[in-house]
């Protein structure tokens, strides 16, 4: 096999550069102050839209590597520089991909680019699906879609829970319960265009970390749509509703499930970006730090521990990359691979960061160090896009062909 290697080409090792360059000049000496104002940053995303970082062709032109590798390797420089930031850099891209992965070629040219704007006009997208009382229970949601033949119309009404850039966002892309009774298999997506009456912004959270990421309710009263903002065509959803009604298992996923699933690869990264942070900051104080008249990494205790946050960095990478490429070149995920890497990820930047804490002592769980911050960031790749339990249910589910509950 002459052309194996794990080596980056070219192309991705400039732009590993360059979105690292944005992330220690730009992100890292803003993340502080967007963390304790807990509002989005809007003159960092505008910078990164300036220089072509928040955009829609940055996200079309790295999600055509054919390795699947650009897109991860950008998310992770990104989120070295800040996870929140990150994530308001990012965030446009879940309804985007929501678009990408369930609209007509036609729906994908006109709204896409919406979710990003232009340098001009930089505007956002939100990707809605859940909701109070279904989060993980992605088949139960209670937001409607009604059809109103007369004007060609969808009339939405429901209230979403937990949505990035919610209320905020220029595009909201909304799933719905067209048929509540065929749970996963009656549901559709809508695109609600900017402007549109009814859509409202509920309460915004307060949140643990990622806290320059904006967060909200939104609430959907009589939002009315026209015909073609149904992500597909109705002839589509008229044929998935047939067969869901007839069959009652038609095994096609549900449009939510198909968006995360696709996107578990880069919440990987996102969570690997974090845990880089938290180990390299912990390595370089370790080798500072004066204890018993020695560099506290002296200690087997604290230099095993760094062994140790760097293998498991390391091994979370490896999870990605191979999750990122087998998306790219189409291979089935068959023992859960996406869910894996976001699993391990997210689960390693949690405890490398508490280790980072450990390592910077009494000086760590203060804010005037940035690796409590870090904490509190790595905490949310357990829980967003499926949490870590949802996802063991999907490897689990994979490894065994048992409906494991
Ligand atoms: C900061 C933030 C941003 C978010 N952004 C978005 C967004 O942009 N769009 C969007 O649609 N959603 C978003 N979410 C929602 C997120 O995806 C959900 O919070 C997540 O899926 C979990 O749902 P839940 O909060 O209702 O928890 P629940 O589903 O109530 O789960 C509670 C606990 O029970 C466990 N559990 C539930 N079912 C099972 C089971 N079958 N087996 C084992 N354990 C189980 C869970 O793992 C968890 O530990 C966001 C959430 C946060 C916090």
């Amino acid at each position: 096999m002459s052309d194996y290697s794990l080596d980056l080409n070219d192309d991705q090792q400039t732009l590993v550069d360059w979105v690292h360059t944005f992330a220690a000049d730009v992100i890292r000496p803003a993340a502080e102050e967007w963390d304790e104002r807990e509002e989005f940053p809007w003159p960092i995303v505008q910078e990164a839209a300036n220089i072509g970082l928040y955009g829609w062709e940055f996200m079309a032109a790295n999600l055509s590597d054919p390795t699947g590798l650009s897109i991860v390797l950008a998310i992770e420089e990104l989120f070295w520089g800040d996870a929140g930031i990150g994530l308001a850099i990012f965030g446009s891209g879940l309804a985007a991909a929501g678009i990408s992965g369930n609209g007509t070629p036609e729906q994908v040219m006109e709204w896409v680019p919406q979710c990003y704007g232009t340098a001009d006009k930089v505007q956002l997208g939100a990707f809605c699906v859940s909701e109070p009382d279904a989060g993980s229970d992605v088949s139960s949601l209670r937001t409607r879609a009604v059809y109103d033949e007369a004007t060609d119309e969808w009339v939405l009404n429901g209230t979403k829970a937990w949505i990035t850039n919610g209320g905020i966002a220029d595009i909201h892309v909304v799933v719905a319960a067209v048929d509540p009774a065929l749970k996963g298999r009656g549901q559709a997506s809508f695109v609600v265009p900017p402007g549109t009456k009814g859509l409202s912004m509920g309460q915004k959270y307060k949140k643990h970390g990622i806290k320059a990421s904006h967060t909200s309710e939104v609430v959907l009263e009589d939002v009315r749509v026209p015909g073609r903002c149904l992500l597909g065509g109705k002839e589509k959803l008229d044929e998935k509703l047939a067969r869901g009604r007839e069959a009652g298992k038609t095994g096609q996923k549900q449009p939510a499930m198909a968006t995360f699933e696709a996107t578990r690869p880069a919440v990987g990264a996102q969570a690997l970006g974090v845990a880089r942070a938290a180990y390299e900051y912990s390595l370089a104080y370790a080798k500072e730090r004066m204890a018993f008249g020695r560099p506290i990494i002296m200690n087997q205790a604290i230099a095993f521990k760094l062994a140790d946050m760097k293998m498991e960095i390391d091994a979370a990478r490896l999870l990605v990359h191979r999750a990122a490429w087998m998306a790219a070149t189409r291979k089935e995920f068959k023992n859960g691979e996406g869910s894996m890497s976001k699993l391990k990820a997210a689960e390693v930047a949690v405890w490398v960061t508490e280790q980072a804490i450990q390592i910077l002592g009494g000086y760590g769980y203060t804010r005037e160090y940035p690796v409590e911050r870090w904490h509190r960031d790595a905490k949310i790749f357990t829980i967003f896009e499926g949490t870590s339990e949802i996802q063991r249910l999907v490897i689990s589910r994979n490894i065994s062909g048992l409906r494991i509950e």
